[in-house]
């Protein structure tokens, strides 16, 4: 109508007055939650230009999964713009049409190096101002570097976070087909990147300091299997101490090894490529004095809004309420990424929108299997089934807090998320006497 048409140009000449751009709700980050934020508020109807996105990254909201998985190693390998937000979650493909189409300004490239949160603006390294009326922070997390090692400015040491990363890691896998490849870490990115490595036809060598990979999830039995499989696809295992303690050169300012010590005595792994996965920290340094921060992201409440009146913070970024567990967190995972984003939207329109329930998901996929877990890994593990099909349970006091399953069906999933939500009662030593994964699965 003509009012929406005038009220429209009204917005976009506010937006634009004084060199400065202002929005009614601006996102800052441009990740796999903003791209979910987006989504939201086309779906609750934003007027054009109401709504922006401020990224230091040169390309508009992508699934990340993707960059450890068929990013490196399928042929032809994932590209932009298949997999763009919010494909991953079963939405449209939002390419950057898509923003320019739905109204949604997309400011790339363009880092924020200051939060002026009582003044409602924040300003990006190009000087670029952007007001707001309403913030919703997703900044995500950035990998821990072990920049003060020895050499760590070597040429052929890669982190992995962003789609520049992963362009730059593919490339340098194909260029070292058939050499080592020299992996730190055995979390996530250390057991996807070994995998997608050894495809690709390197030769992966594993190192961390503990007793088994992904320590945080894994126990030792169920470690057990997937480093034996990890072996038999041409994966080398060096762990139980394996601390990275700095990287060799070869004098030109390559990479030549990896600085190892183990049980005191220094080695170095040679190898001219190596990828570090040792962790992640929230992008949450912009705010530390003027939000409250809680396990070192952006404390929310079950509404996501920060201890400052109109911010916002979703994704791996905040520190929100557990309501299942009643205890604080942080989740490093897509799942809770895309559903705080839609969470946080809904409460922004609404008052009155229920806290959020967040049930923990984590998954993986390497080589061809692919595992997923629902709720608390606490308690004691129980593991039944090999590889490819196992079912494990975390159970405390009788109660079933965690259920993972390897090789799970579409039904499986449904039976995982109704265990770990219910949390039925079990008997342990009747659990542990089956030896089907399946039948296990019908507690
Ligand atoms: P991000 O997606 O990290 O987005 C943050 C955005 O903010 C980025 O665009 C960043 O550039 C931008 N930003 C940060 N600071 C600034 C600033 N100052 N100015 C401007 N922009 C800024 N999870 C799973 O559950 N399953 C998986 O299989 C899985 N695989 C993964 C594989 C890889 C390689 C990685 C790195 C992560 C993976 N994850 C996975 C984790 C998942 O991707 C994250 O939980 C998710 O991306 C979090 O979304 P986010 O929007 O909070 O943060
Ligand atoms: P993780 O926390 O999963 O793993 C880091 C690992 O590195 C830990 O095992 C850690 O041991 C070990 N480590 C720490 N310091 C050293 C060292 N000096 N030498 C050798 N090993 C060391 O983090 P990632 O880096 O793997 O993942 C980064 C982010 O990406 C996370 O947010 C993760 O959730 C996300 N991601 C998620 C995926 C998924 O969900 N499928 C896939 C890929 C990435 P310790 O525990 O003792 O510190």
């Amino acid at each position: 109508s003509k009012t929406s048409v005038c009220r429209r140009s009204l917005v976009v000449l506010m937006n634009e007055s004084e060199g400065s751009k202002s929005y009614k709700y601006l996102v800052l980050g441009g990740g796999n939650a903003a791209g979910y934020v987006a989504r939201a508020l086309v779906e609750k109807g934003v007027d054009k230009s109401e709504a922006a996105i401020v990224s230091r990254e040169e390309v508009a909201p992508y699934e990340r999964p993707a960059l450890s998985k068929a990013f490196l190693f399928a042929d032809p390998p994932a590209r932009l713009p298949g997999f763009h937000t919010c494909v991953g979650g079963g939405g449209d493909r939002q390419a950057p049409e898509w923003y320019e189409e739905n109204g949604i300004d997309l400011n790339l490239n363009e880092e924020i190096v200051v939060a002026d949160l009582n003044g409602k603006k924040i300003k990006s390294k190009s000087g670029a101002e952007f007001g707001f009326e309403k913030l919703i922070v997703a900044t995500g997390c950035a990998p821990i570097k072990l920049s003060k090692l020895e050499g760590a400015d070597l040429k052929g040491i890669h982190y992995l976070r962003e789609n520049a990363d992963a362009l730059e890691l593919y490339d340098s896998l194909h260029a070292h087909k058939g050499e080592e490849v020299l992996i730190v870490g055995g979390g996530y990115i250390g057991m996807e990147v070994a995998a997608a490595a050894a495809i690709v036809g390197c030769k992966p060598k594993l190192i961390f300091p503990e007793e088994h990979m992904m320590s945080r999830l894994f126990f030792p039995a169920m470690a057990k299997k997937y480093e034996a499989f990890y072996k038999e696809k041409g994966v080398e295992i060096l762990k139980d101490g394996y601390l990275c303690e700095g990287f060799a050169g070869d004098g030109e300012g390559n990479l030549a090894g990896v600085k190892v010590a183990k049980d005191g005595k220094q080695e170095v792994i040679p190898g001219k490529l190596c990828v570090i996965g040792v962790g992640a920290r929230p992008n949450a340094q912009l705010f530390s004095d003027q939000l409250e921060t809680e396990l070192g992201g952006i404390k929310v409440n079950g509404k996501f809004e920060s201890s400052v009146k109109d911010v916002y913070a979703i994704g791996d970024v905040a520190s929100f309420p557990l309501k299942k567990y009643n205890r604080m967190t942080r989740m490093e995972h897509v799942a809770h990424a895309r559903q705080s984003a839609a969470h946080a939207v809904d409460a922004l329109f609404d008052s009155a929108t229920a806290d959020y329930d967040y049930l923990p998901y984590f998954y993986s996929r390497v080589f061809d299997l692919s595992w997923q877990f629902f709720g608390d890994s606490v308690g004691e593990p129980v593991l039944i089934g090999d590889i490819p099909k196992m079912s494990a349970f975390w159970i405390e006091n009788g109660q079933v807090n965690g259920v993972f399953v390897e090789g799970p069906t579409a039904e499986d999933t449904e039976t995982m998320r109704a265990i770990a939500s219910k949390r039925p009662t079990v008997d342990v030593d009747e659990l542990s006497a089956l030896s089907d994964p399946d039948e296990a699965l019908k507690l």
